[in-house]
């Protein structure tokens, strides 16, 4: 979080202990109604009372930023005809003193502010409207006020007239099927909501602690039973799987975890976690042959985040700022290692090919290797990156291509290294699930005063320090931490995943090679920035270039890759080039290996599994749940 936003937060502790010093009639709960007087005009209304306002202008505003969301998102954008009353219904002038915000002075103690918000977008980041659902992510639909962060929230939604649709949602239910109720700000944002003709199916899952956890599983799809049911045995069985790796479930607070599982052809794609529930969502039928399988993926990555992220938090994130971009150092941890567990758990769980499980798991240790971004920012930088690449859009051109390595990406790689090394050191008695659970308890599970509040976030350090203990070795844990996230080292992965029979090696063991394979198209421009350090790059040649001939014959399709055929690592290739204005000149290009990774097991390279490798794979892939 930037100090900026840590100024703010402070501010608004400050209000919230004052409140708490006010007598008990001070705590009435803020009231929203939303209704959807016309879905085809994608537009929700919105009615919001804060009572017992302190003096002064109540200062309301939008969030710029929404829970698992790195980027801003400036929601007040499509609020559209805000008023403001007071408590006897008297109009109230909404002053804007910058572009989230709406001060409403002159008030009687109650401000009522009615106003429509505009959303077509289905994911689970904004908001949709439309005659078949209302979507909704809170930060992109409701108003909140400064100094109210703690109060309680009562929220009623009124569905369109004529159409079937029940609500599904982590907000807390009451005797009323559409009123919510949410203990404070940071909950109900957090707290996406469908409202559709969905179909809701609940399952019960047991933890080895012997406490129930209910799971529903909400879909708004445009299948038949067959899939439904496909769907949720998968989950159940990623939810089991999962519940192994932590030996027991949260506590989710309603009484249920939710998934919001919007799939409709016309809708998005996303997954986005919460608290006690999750969005996801993909503009597919799950009619699709195959689809329920592929779809599953992403409801194992974001079930793990029940734990990672949303209670094992980074003291980074708590609170979340709605006010600013949020900027975190430990998303390697945070989405990194859950990117990981995603895949891990669907192989466990049997849901995609044991056989193909190694190597999918070392995909990622394989990007990371030959990223030109490692030689700029470790894991721990890379995760600070997230305001500018996670659902950024920036109208000039960036590098990031060439300096930046998605932090999903670099964590799973980590995560790889260190439960490959966890193993190999404690010759199987210690693993990445002995990570995350000690994780959990010191973290995870001490909670905080109220749901949606984390009491024990945890900082790199902490991180660290739970390394210590898990491996019982210090020096192990800081060796790891300053090579591998706080550096920009790579691990031995060879040398790790020999340990459970599979074999990383060259691809193309060698073949020249100068840069991507598609580094000019058959006119000879570069299109593409050309990755830093590569012998493209350090001949000079970048994006814009036209490369006119090849060791003297003229550039058509093909020719750059018959020069390279003929040629091997070492060898110098001359370019003739022209560039930006006109002027040409001529690089010689210094020849390397093709650096391309494979990963293969150790039958299909040849070799033979010996009974350790077997018994390591197994250990590693195998499922942990109770029958
Ligand atoms: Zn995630």
């Amino acid at each position: 979080m930037h100090a900026a936003a840590r100024l703010v937060t402070s501010h608004l502790t400050w209000l919230a202990c004052l409140a708490a010093a006010l007598p008990a009639f001070a705590q009435a709960p803020v009231t929203y109604r939303v209704s959807f007087p016309a879905p085809e005009h994608h537009y929700a209304q919105v009615d919001v009372t804060f009572p017992n306002v302190p003096e002064g202008a109540l200062e309301a505003r939008m969030s710029r930023s929404s829970p698992g969301r790195y980027a801003l998102h400036e929601y007040a954008k499509n609020v559209f005809e805000l008023q403001a009353f007071d408590g006897k219904g008297r109009a109230l002038p909404a002053s804007r003193p910058n572009p989230y915000q709406w001060d409403v002075a002159g008030h009687d103690g109650t401000v009522r502010i009615v106003y429509k918000v505009y959303g077509d977008h289905v994911d689970g980041t904004y908001l949709a409207i439309d005659p078949t659902h209302a979507h909704m992510n809170m930060p992109a639909t409701l108003l909140w006020a400064r100094g109210f962060d703690r109060r309680s929230v009562r929220i009623t939604f009124e569905p369109p007239k004529g159409l079937a649709w029940v609500p599904a949602t982590q907000l807390y239910p009451t005797d009323d099927p559409w009123t919510f109720t949410a203990p404070n700000l940071q909950y109900l944002m957090d707290s996406p909501t469908e409202l559709s003709a969905q179909t809701i199916r609940t399952f019960t899952v047991r933890g080895a602690d012997g406490r129930e956890a209910s799971i529903r599983v909400a879909l708004h799809h445009d299948a038949g039973d067959r899939e439904v049911n496909e769907y949720v045995s998968g989950a159940e069985k990623i939810v089991r799987e999962q519940g192994a790796v932590f030996g027991e479930y949260p506590e989710f607070e309603p009484g249920h975890y939710t998934f919001l599982g919007d799939y409709v052809p016309w809708g998005g794609g996303d997954g986005m976690e919460h608290r006690n529930s999750t969005v996801v969502a993909a503009p597919v039928s799950l009619r699709t042959p195959g689809m329920v399988v592929d779809v599953l993926d992403t409801v194992s990555h974001e079930f793990f985040h029940a734990w990672n992220v949303e209670r094992i938090r980074p003291r980074t994130l708590e609170p979340f700022s709605f006010e600013e971009a949020n900027i975190s150092g430990e998303l390697w941890l945070a989405e990194g290692f859950t990117q990981y567990y995603g895949n891990l758990i669907m192989a466990r769980s049997g849901l995609s090919r044991r056989d193909d499980a190694g190597p999918g798991l070392a995909r990622a240790a394989i990007t990371v290797i030959n990223s030109p971004g490692r030689q700029f920012r470790s894991a721990v930088q890379m995760s600070q990156m997230a305001p500018f690449t996670d659902a950024a859009r920036s109208v000039d051109r960036t590098n990031f291509n060439t300096t930046f390595i998605s932090y999903y990406t670099y964590g799973a790689a980590v995560a790889l290294a260190l439960d490959l090394s966890l193993r190999d050191r404690s010759n199987g008695n210690v693993s990445l699930d002995d990570y995350m659970r000690a994780m959990w308890r010191i973290h995870g599970r001490p909670g905080g005063s109220e749901a949606g509040l984390v009491g024990k976030p945890y900082t790199l350090a902490d991180a660290r320090a739970r390394l210590a203990e898990v491996s019982g070795d210090r020096a192990f844990a800081d060796e790891f931490f300053d090579k591998y996230i706080e550096g920009r080292e790579v691990a031995d992965y060879a040398r790790l995943l020999s340990r459970a029979g599979y074999v990383l090696r060259k691809r193309n063991p060698g073949v020249a090679w100068m840069g991507p394979a598609n580094l000019a198209d058959g006119s000879g421009t570069i299109n593409n920035l050309v990755p830093w350090g590569s012998p493209a790059f350090n001949a000079g040649l970048d994006q814009g270039d036209v490369i006119l001939d090849v060791d003297g014959r003229a550039m058509a399709g093909g020719v750059l890759q018959a020069a390279l055929r003929a040629r091997k690592p070492g060898d110098r290739l001359t370019i003739t080039y022209k560039r930006r204005g006109g002027a040409t000149g001529t690089a010689t290009v210094v020849l390397a290996e093709d650096p391309a990774l494979d990963v293969v097991t150790v039958e299909a390279a040849g070799g033979t599994l010996t009974s350790d490798q077997r018994a390591f794979r197994e250990a590693w892939l195998g499922s942990k749940a109770r029958p």
